[in-house]
Order: structure tokens, then C-alpha cells, then sequence
């Protein structure tokens, strides 16, 4: 499933239009933000107090709301997953890592790689 078609759904679940009264794309708003989405700041910020009137000013309409959800965005490997994707990180806003779990094992991995290659130049072992 496409992450539009996922958040069509999502829209669905959580009863806001996923068009605007203009016909403007809601998904797309909430994918691309206001600019690349063809709205106007003020159509959008109007839209979001209507429909998402509890959403945080700092948090991104995306992750406001996937996670009403149980759900969040991946940037690494641009996916939707669900919540239970995450590791627990309590340092961070929703309390969950930035990444999911398969790409923070692939960082750690690369990490660990790098280090060894590191010791292995260094040391000669
Ligand atoms: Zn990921």
C-alpha cells in the first residue's frame, strides 16, 4: 500500500474529508506539506484547526496524525509503520526512536562494521 492510499485510510478511520472544500488533496498535505501540496498557508492552517484542533503547534501534521494511529513515519527507509516498528526512546517527544527498528539495526550494523574496519587498519589484527 502506497503511503497516500495509508493515509486515505487513516483520514477514513478518523472521519476528516480527505479533500478539501476547494478539492485540494488532504494526503498530499499532510505528505508534501502546505507549499508542494498547492495550498494556500492560510487554507491549510484553517483545515488543520478545524479537523486537528488538539494537534501540538511543534508536531508535524503527519506525525499528529499517524499517531492518533498507533502509527509513524520512517524517513530512512521512507515507510508508514506501525507504532509497535519502534524502539522505545524516552529522550524524544512521542517517546519512540526517529527510525524504525530494522533501520536503526542496519545503522548499528554499518557502525559496528565501520569500527571493526577501523581496528582492523589500525591494529593490524
Ligand atoms: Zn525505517
Amino acid at each position: 500500500m502506497s503511503k497516500e492510499d495509508i493515509i486515505k485510510n487513516v483520514l477514513q478511520v478518523l472521519e476528516i474529508p480527505t479533500l478539501s472544500k476547494t478539492g485540494k488533496s488532504v494526503p498530499n498535505l499532510i505528505l508534501l506539506g502546505y507549499r508542494k501540496a498547492g495550498w494556500s498557508a492560510g487554507g491549510a492552517s484553517k483545515f488543520t484547526k478545524k479537523h486537528c484542533s488538539n494537534k501540538p503547534s511543534q508536531v508535524k501534521l503527519l506525525t499528529y496524525v499517524l499517531g492518533l494511529v498507533d502509527m509513524k513515519y520512517c524517513a530512512k527507509c521512507d515507510r508508514i509503520l506501525e507504532l509497535e516498528e519502534f524502539s522505545n526512546n524516552s529522550v524524544k517527544l512521542d517517546a519512540k526512536a526517529t527510525y524504525c527498528k530494522s533501520c536503526m539495526k542496519n545503522i548499528q550494523d554499518s557502525n559496528y562494521n565501520r569500527l571493526v574496519d577501523r581496528a582492523i587498519r589500525r591494529f593490524n589484527v
